[in-house]
């Protein structure tokens, strides 16, 4: 069954990688096992313990679409030391705590079930049900994971590129948002209040990213949100979680910025959307993205 992380979630798909660096950091052997399970494999797994071999280990026929796996939104996980995957409790509470820092839900939280080598995106509870109801089928849920890969395009700024249904950068800002910390969005190009608190929440997401903040991703900019920002900065060639926040904050102000990545690199495309958004805002413009510029730009 599936390793692959690509198919995954993007927003995951960012998790396991920064997962993946903390664990390096503290000399955590961590295994990427199992991510995206096709409705035939759940059933495979089904039949375990009911018409074939072995001890039950699902209650999830394929085409309940009730694993997490399924969707695209989990993974699992074990101790990359061979003979003892499975046997260091410690080894999976810590993991599961770095997942949580980083915004997952961690199956070693479930009561009926435990699932310990298990971390998901929690947006949606810790079943699918929901997914269920508002998708009914992975495909169409898939589909609002898209990025048109039009971000990338240059030139245009704060005042150009709107079309009849909204502008074509504050739109695929809105899917970047999306993607990268949960917003959901409508892409329709229009900055309105949810916008204006997606790019919030694209802020917090960032800093538990990159200082590891424990921030609410929620939108709303409180005292936390405030401590943590701190005087943090980022400007041209650093490469951090804070750069994809700035790319994302000034695309959903209507400023093109040469693309956006996770974690951003702050290239010549954002060095002179900072600089230029800086200018018609009243702020220094130095291309330095600190504390003043994202105040402006959350506001
Ligand atoms: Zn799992």
């Amino acid at each position: 069954m599936g390793r692959d992380i690509s198919r995954l979630h993007p927003r995951l798909q960012t998790a396991v990688s920064r997962l993946q660096d903390v664990c390096r950091e503290e000399n955590l052997p961590l295994g990427i096992g199992e991510c995206f399970r096709s409705v035939a494999e759940q059933d495979e797994l089904y039949a375990q313990g009911r018409t074939k071999p072995g001890a039950i280990v699902t209650n999830a026929p394929g085409s309940s679409y009730s694993s997490q796996h399924q969707w695209g939104i989990a993974f699992d996980f074990y101790k990359d030391v061979s003979g003892h995957a499975y046997d260091d409790d410690s080894f999976f509470a810590r993991v599961g705590a770095f997942g949580k820092g980083l915004g997952l839900g961690w199956g070693g939280d479930w009561s009926s079930i435990e699932d310990r080598p298990h971390l998901y995106l929690p947006d949606w509870g810790s079943t699918p049900a929901k997914l269920k109801e508002q998708y009914g089928t992975f495909e169409n849920f898939r589909r609002t994971w898209d990025d048109t890969g039009t971000a990338g395009s240059a030139g245009g700024t704060g005042s150009g590129n709107i079309s009849a249904s909204g502008s074509v950068i504050v739109r695929n800002g809105q899917i970047h948002a999306n993607n990268f910390c949960g917003a959901g969005l409508a892409a329709d190009g229009i900055r309105g209040s949810r916008t204006r608190k997606a790019g919030v929440m694209a802020l917090q997401q960032a800093m538990n990213l990159d200082y590891r903040a424990g921030l609410a991703v929620d939108g709303i900019w409180g005292a936390n949100s405030r401590r943590a920002l701190g005087n943090h900065y980022v400007r041209k060639g650093e490469k951090q979680y804070l750069v994809t926040a700035a790319e994302i904050l000034l695309m959903l102000k209507n400023y093109a910025v040469g693309g956006v990545e996770s974690p951003g690199i702050f290239g010549s495309g954002l060095d002179q959307a900072v600089r230029l958004y800086q200018g018609e805002h009243g702020l220094k413009a130095d291309g330095y993205a600190g504390p003043d510029t994202f105040l402006s730009l959350i506001g």
